[in-house]
């Protein structure tokens, strides 16, 4: 596990100088390591979109602490998750550097650099207290914070709560870990959930996933606590499927992502319906569909494209099991929010 920026995990207390101040642990004498023990020659690095202004910097101070004959390249691909390995590069460098998302699988190329948070959380949980309504309570969180979260487990047992936490599945690195697409980490007994993080996007999905769960999100980056409340995505979602009810002519999404792919719940839509097509693509995006005439899609990629980009597109977009409503195999009311498990 990484340390934070200031402890010795930093190279600037090592007496090395590097070329740019950094307020995140990029982990460099980690990749100086594996570079020299590879006798690498060629070496990637992914950003995800936040973060890739920072590239040329973490290149620089990587440059400086390297070989003459040792060559960064930064991935332009877009990047928003450990599920989206820019594989083209990754085959033509010896070491290939993925920053700010925790392993979703292991290989002897990979280097994950998950980028951890040194922000406090404790002063917004101790606000976040006064929602959470029994005595026991689940905790979840992102990679970011996942070097606080023992403490953060600890600090809610001294204040009297039985702490209940799960690893989910092997999507997922860490106990208490969740993405946007995956949530197993959050099955567990406890009404109550408390979500430690920054912004909305995690434990919305997580309120949609446990839907009879209190979500109450400490949000350490923001200063403020909130309740997740679904009822805006919901409605949307039940919008979609309305809409996409009378849809004859069908696009099915797979997405060559390493980490996004189902091929089998695309062919079994395929399977089943003459009038549905597949479409392959890298990055679902409207204006890469617009040109396709067709009545509705559903998305067998990201999950998170279909409930948050979702009113961007022309046509209905729809997760599969959504489609399944949309052409009566299921009813409405089974609505689910889409997950993802396993790897690739
Ligand atoms: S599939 Fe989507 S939500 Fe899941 S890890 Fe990838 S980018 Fe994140």
């Amino acid at each position: 596990m990484s340390q934070d920026a200031t402890s010795e995990g930093d190279l600037r207390n090592t007496g090395m100088s590097l070329k740019h101040d950094r307020e995140w642990d990029y982990e460099l004498e980690q990749i100086v390591e594996a570079i020299e023990e590879r006798d690498a020659k060629r070496v990637g690095l992914q950003f995800p979109e936040g973060l890739k202004r920072r590239g040329p910097a973490v290149a620089d101070d990587l440059r400086q602490l390297c070989d003459d004959d040792v060559t960064f390249m930064l991935s332009g691909q877009p990047c928003y998750g450990a599920c989206d390995l820019d594989t083209y590069l990754m085959r033509r460098t010896d070491v290939f550097v993925h920053f700010g998302h925790s392993p979703m699988k292991e290989s002897d190329k990979i280097i994950y650099v998950p980028l951890f948070s040194n922000v406090d959380p404790f002063p917004i949980m101790e606000d976040a207290l006064d929602d959470i309504e029994g005595d026991e309570v689940g905790l979840v969180t992102t990679a970011q914070h996942m070097n606080r979260f023992e403490d953060m487990c600890d600090w809610l047992e001294e204040r009297g709560y039985t702490v209940q936490t799960r690893k989910g599945d092997d999507r997922l690195t860490y106990e208490g870990q969740v993405l946007g697409c995956n949530y197993a980490s959050a099955d567990i007994p406890a009404d109550d959930v408390l979500y430690v993080g920054g912004g909305k996007f995690h434990p919305l999905g997580l309120a949609m996933e446990h839907p009879d769960k209190n979500v109450v999100i400490a949000d350490p980056v923001n200063n403020v606590v909130t309740i997740a409340d679904t009822r805006k995505f919901m409605k949307q979602r039940y919008a979609s499927v309305h809409k996409a009810m009378d849809a004859e002519k069908w696009g099915v999404i797979f997405c060559t992502k390493i980490g996004q792919g189902r091929m089998e719940i695309a062919e079994k839509i395929l399977e089943d319906n003459e009038n549905a097509y597949l479409i392959t693509m890298d990055e679902v995006t409207p204006d890469r569909l617009r040109n396709f005439d067709m009545d509705a899609f559903v998305n067998t990629g990201c999950p998170r494209i279909t409930t948050d980009d979702g009113p961007r597109f022309h046509k209905p977009m729809l997760t599969p099991q959504e489609y399944r409503i949309a052409v009566g195999d299921e009813p409405l009311d089974a609505l689910e929010f889409d997950t993802f498990h396993g790897t690739w």
